[in-house]
């Protein structure tokens, strides 16, 4: 196999991923499964940061639209991607990666606050960090919380892996005709408003020059080949 493309990566793993095929909350079989795929990678030497979402558990979004206070509910969706992290540090310590998680709401008796110093010497130690708590504000996505992290860890790379092999022209899942970009801008998403990350997450692996690959981290041994500029994704630079 040839040389991987990145050394220093960002994954951001959706939390519907974690769902399986269940309909709600966490699938233990389908984190491991994702644990093995990640314990490839930092075989490998990448130097791995990781951002978990939370929408396999709740969305601040669906809070607001049942009433509750847009913040209270977005407070509610970072506990959950902390609770996503805890399950996904618990499949990758049982594989045998060393991690350590890092809230961005402190949490003391649960796991570290987050210190970016910190997070510095975990991974020069070759710990995997798993971030929790997205940006630790409401109104934001964990999304966001990745572009923030992949920034200050001074990734090279940001992984996005969701359950759809990369970016298409319409959702696929709705529009049969929609097809796949293999490369995209960072000015061409924003202007044609595609639903890849939010503006803001975009924006800022803009003016940082990270590039964003979008991937399928649902198919088994996927992350190693598109680390390597193998089998199907998005480029976005
Ligand atoms: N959230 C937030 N601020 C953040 C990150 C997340 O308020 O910086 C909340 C927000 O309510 C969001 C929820 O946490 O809906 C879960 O995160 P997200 O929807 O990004 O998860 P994903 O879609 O990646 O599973």
């Amino acid at each position: 196999m040839s040389q991987p493309r990145y050394k220093n990566i960002l994954l951001k793993v959706s939390g519907e991923v974690l769902m399986g095929d269940t309909p709600f909350g966490i699938d233990m079989p389908t984190v491991e499964a994702v644990a093995r795929d990640i314990k490839q990678i930092v075989d490998e030497g990448v130097r791995l940061s990781l951002v978990i979402g939370g929408g396999n558990i709740f969305r601040g979004m669906a809070g607001a639209a049942k009433g509750m206070d847009r913040a209270s509910a977005d407070y509610m969706g970072m506990l959950a991607t902390v609770m996503n992290a805890l399950a996904m540090q618990d499949a990758l310590e049982r594989v045998g990666v060393n991690t350590r998680v890092q809230s961005a709401i402190p949490m003391p008796t649960v796991c570290e606050p987050l210190i970016r110093r910190r997070a510095e010497r975990h991974l020069e130690k070759g710990r995997v960090v798993i971030f929790a708590a997205g940006t630790g504000n409401p109104f934001f996505t964990t999304d966001s919380g990745a572009a923030l992290r992949a920034a200050e860890m001074k990734c090279d790379a940001l992984f996005k892996g969701t359950s759809v092999d990369g970016v298409y022209t319409a959702d696929p899942k709705k529009d049969a005709k929609a097809t796949r970009f293999e490369k995209l801008s960072y000015h061409e998403v924003l202007s044609r408003d595609l639903k890849v990350m939010d503006a803001s997450a975009i924006s800022l692996m803009r003016e940082n020059a990270i590039p964003i690959v979008v991937f399928s981290i649902r198919e088994r041994g996927n992350l190693m080949k598109v680390l390597h500029g193998e089998g199907v994704y998005t480029t976005i630079t």
